[in-house]
C-alpha cells in the first residue's frame, strides 16, 4: 500500500523496551520512529494516546476450516477476525478437508491468503491425511515455506514413526508441532478426569494422556535431535516435564498454551455447555495456575490461539456429542492481559516475538526499514465480550458476557490498516 500512515502518540513496546514514540509508515515499511512527527496534508493519522504500538501479534495455532469446512469458518472471516485481535501473522493448522498434507493444498491455502487481512502461513500435517501411519511430503511442502508440521487434532500415536518424522524435519530444519494426545488412555472422555467428572457422571480423560506423550517426545527428540513444538501444554506434570528438559539443556523443545487453559477451570462443565468443550479439556485450578507459572518462568515460550470455529447447530448438540474447540483471536490479548499478572511486555513477547521467532517471522523492533506489520491496543480498556459481533463465521466463544481488560484500536498489516478504531477496514 503506497501514502503515509502516522500512529501518533503511543508508548512503543517492542523486544528491545519501551519509549514514548510516534511511527510514521510508508509503502508498508516503518519510516520514522520519533517523538512528535508532525503530520502532513494526505496522511492517515491513528490515534495511539494512551495506547501501546507494537510488532503484530502471531498465533502458532489458528483453525480457519478452509478448504472444506468454510460453514466454519474462512481464510478471509478467520484472518479478520485475527487483524481484529491484533494479529498479523496466523499459522494455519492442517486438520482442513483435504488436509494440508503436499503441495497442492499447501498452495491453496497459500492463494486464499494473498486476499486474507494478515499473514497466514498453513502448517503441514506430518502424516498422509493425518491418519498417523506414513510420512507426508515434508520436503515439498517446505520448499513451499512450510515450517511447522502437525497433525493437530490428533498426536502421532506410534513412537517408530514419529522418530523417524523428527528425523526427516530435522533435515528440512523445520519444527514438528505435537497435539500430545494418548489415544487409548483418551479414548471416550469429553473434559477432564477428576472431580467434576465424577460429580457430573461423565467420562473423563486423564492428565496422563497427555503427559505420557509429552514423556515419550521429549525421549524421541533426545534421540533424534530433532525439533519439538508442544501444542496447547495444559497440565502440571506437562510442565513439569519440560520445564525439567529445558533446564537440562541441549534439546530444542518448545511449547505454547492457550488463553483458554490459563484462565478457565473444568467447574465450567458444571452447566454442561458444550462452548466449555476443548481439547485438551478445561482442567482444575492446580493446572491452571501451573500453566500460568510456566509462562512467568518461560517454560512455555508462546501463548497460542487454538482458534477452532464450529458452527452453531454442532455446538447445541448434547455435551458427549458436540466437536471440541472454542474461539480464542479476538480475545486472546485481552485474556492474557487480564488473567496474568505478568505485565504489557511480557505478554507481548509471548503473543508476539517469542512465537514470530519459532515461525521465521520477524517481528520487531519497531524501526525505521522494518516492515509495518504493527498494531495498537488501549492495555486498559474494559468491554464485555459479545459473540454476536465477532467477525468470525462461528460463534462457540467461552467468554460470552465476561468483562476483559485490554482492547485493539488498530491493526496494521503491510502497511494498510486493515483495523481502524476496532473496525475492520475491508
Ligand atoms: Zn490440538
Amino acid at each position: 500500500m503506497s501514502g503515509e500512515v502516522l500512529l501518533r502518540g503511543g508508548l512503543v513496546v517492542d523486544l528491545t523496551g519501551e519509549r514514548r514514540a510516534d511511527v510514521l509508515v510508508r509503502d508498508g515499511a516503518v519510516v520514522a520512529v520519533e517523538v512528535d512527527i508532525a503530520p502532513a496534508a494526505g496522511w492517515t493519522v491513528l490515534d495511539a494516546a494512551g495506547c501501546v504500538v507494537a510488532p503484530g501479534l502471531v498465533d502458532l495455532h489458528t483453525h480457519l476450516r478452509q478448504p472444506g469446512r468454510e460453514e466454519a469458518e474462512t481464510v478471509e472471516t478467520g484472518s479478520r477476525a485475527a487483524a481484529l485481535g491484533g494479529y498479523t501473522t496466523v499459522v494455519a493448522m492442517p486438520n482442513t478437508e483435504p488436509a494440508i498434507d503436499g503441495a497442492a493444498v499447501v498452495r491453496e491455502v497459500q492463494e486464499l491468503a494473498e486476499k486474507a487481512l494478515c499473514a497466514v502461513l498453513p502448517a503441514g500435517a506430518i502424516t498422509k491425511g493425518r491418519r498417523g501411519e506414513e510420512l507426508a511430503p515434508m520436503a515439498e511442502m517446505a520448499a513451499l515455506g512450510v515450517r511447522l508440521f502437525t497433525d493437530d487434532g490428533r498426536g502421532v500415536q506410534d513412537a517408530r514413526l514419529m522418530r523417524r518424522a523428527l528425523e526427516y524435519a530435522a533435515g528440512l530444519g523445520v519444527t514438528l508441532a505435537q497435539h500430545c494426545e494418548d489415544e487409548r488412555l483418551a479414548a471416550g472422555g469429553h473434559m477432564h478426569e477428576g472431580e467434576w467428572s465424577s460429580r457430573l457422571g461423565m467420562a473423563g480423560v486423564p492428565a496422563e494422556a497427555e503427559e505420557l506423550m509429552v514423556a515419550r517426545d521429549l525421549a524421541l527428540v533426545r534421540l533424534t535431535g530433532g525439533r519439538a513444538h508442544f501444542q496447547h501444554l495444559s497440565t502440571a506434570g506437562s510442565v513439569a516435564l519440560v520445564r525439567a528438559a529445558k533446564a537440562a539443556g541441549g534439546l530444542a523443545v518448545s511449547a505454547e498454551a492457550t488463553p483458554h487453559h490459563l484462565s478457565l477451570t473444568d467447574a465450567a462443565v458444571a452447566g454442561f455447555d458444550p462452548v466449555f468443550k476443548v481439547n485438551p479439556p478445561l482442567r482444575p485450578q492446580a493446572d491452571v495456575d501451573a500453566v500460568r507459572a510456566g509462562l512467568a518462568d518461560g517454560t512455555i515460550d508462546a501463548i497460542a490461539t487454538d482458534h477452532a470455529p464450529h458452527p452453531q447447530e454442532d455446538k447445541e448438540r448434547p455435551f458427549d456429542q458436540a466437536p471440541p474447540g472454542m474461539l480464542g483471536l479476538e480475545t486472546a490479548l485481552a485474556v492474557a492481559l487480564t488473567y496474568l499478572d505478568l505485565g504489557v511486555a511480557r505478554v507481548l513477547a509471548l503473543m508476539s516475538w517469542q512465537p514470530a521467532r519459532l515461525v521465521g517471522v520477524d517481528a520487531g523492533p519497531v524501526a525505521e526499514g522494518r516492515a509495518a506489520d504493527l498494531f495498537v491496543f488501549d492495555p486498559t480498556a474494559e468491554w464485555v465480550v459479545d459473540p454476536t459481533r465477532s467477525a468470525s463465521r462461528s460463534r462457540n466463544n467461552p467468554y460470552a458476557g465476561r468483562r476483559l481488560a485490554g482492547r485493539v484500536r488498530h491493526t496494521l498489516y503491510q502497511g494498510e490498516p486493515v483495523v481502524i478504531d476496532g473496525q475492520a477496514q475491508r
